[in-house]
């Protein structure tokens, strides 16, 4: 969790440096809902173009963004949220009385508590049927073996009406690439070279398992069997700015 992290003097500190190089605007962020100063603390945008007053980068910002448009009533719903770990999870939780999250250990059974978190497998929920109003998902469909069966089980534990709010790198352009995949023992395959994102449990990183390219789409409606529809808007004035920044926004109609 970001929040918090560079301390009151840290943020002076940094709004100075970055203003005289130019790197800071200022705006409205959607995940602390406050006025604020966008600072770039790095190169690349999606990832350093962050919120000075919560930490919030452009993807977690585009995600609230959704959750107000789509279902502006969202904190009175019933939430899960999958391998939280953002300050738009932080936001979330605080807001909305019913949210509840959990997150996939090794060799902790589904269902249990470890540690004070619920582990779940994604692939296989423990969850009743049309139990939530709203699953969010951050940054987790690339990291799933198998995420027909996630999005699956994702639309058999929401609620007739109910929704999936989710982001994943999307590359429009080009095709998708599976990654990685478990041999018939359980065993990890590559099939392209390894690559990790940083992860909030575990061993602090989470291997690809694909790069979700312009048949994702297709993807997620054939085997979510939801309505989708992706958002994204570029407005430096709401700290919105950079590439892969698509929200998913599925709705279970039937
Ligand atoms: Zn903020």
């Amino acid at each position: 969790m970001k929040l918090n992290r560079w301390g009151y003097s840290g943020k002076i500190y940094l709004l100075a440096t970055h203003f005289l190089k130019g790197k800071v605007n200022i705006g409205r962020c959607s995940v602390c809902d406050r006025n604020t100063f966008f600072i770039l603390n790095g190169n690349y945008d999606r990832d350093n173009y962050e919120c000075l007053r919560c930490g919030s980068m452009p993807r977690q910002r585009m995600l609230m963004l959704s959750l107000n448009k789509f279902i502006p009533n969202w904190k009175t719903k019933v939430i899960h949220e999958t391998s939280p770990g953002s300050s738009s999870s932080y936001y979330i939780a605080k807001n909305c009385s019913l949210y509840t999250s959990s997150q996939y250990f090794l060799n902790v059974q589904p269902g249990d508590i470890y540690h004070g978190t619920r582990c779940e497998n994604l692939e296989k929920l423990t969850f009743g049927k049309q139990t939530f109003d709203i699953f969010i998902s951050q940054e987790v469909m690339e990291h799933v073996f198998h995420p027909d069966l996630a999005l699956a089980e994702i639309t058999r534990v929401l609620k007739i009406g109910g929704y999936h709010v989710f982001t994943t790198p999307y590359r429009n352009w080009t095709k998708t690439v599976q990654r990685a995949k478990l041999d018939l023992k359980g065993e990890v395959v590559h099939l392209e070279s390894p690559e990790y994102h940083g992860n909030p449990v575990g061993n602090g990183k989470s291997l690809v398992t694909f790069d979700w390219g312009y048949n994702f789409l297709e993807y997620v409606k054939k085997y979510s069997k939801m309505d989708v529809q992706i958002y994204s808007i570029i407005d430096e004035n709401l700290g919105l700015r950079g590439e892969l920044l698509e929200v998913f926004v599925c709705r279970k109609l039937k």
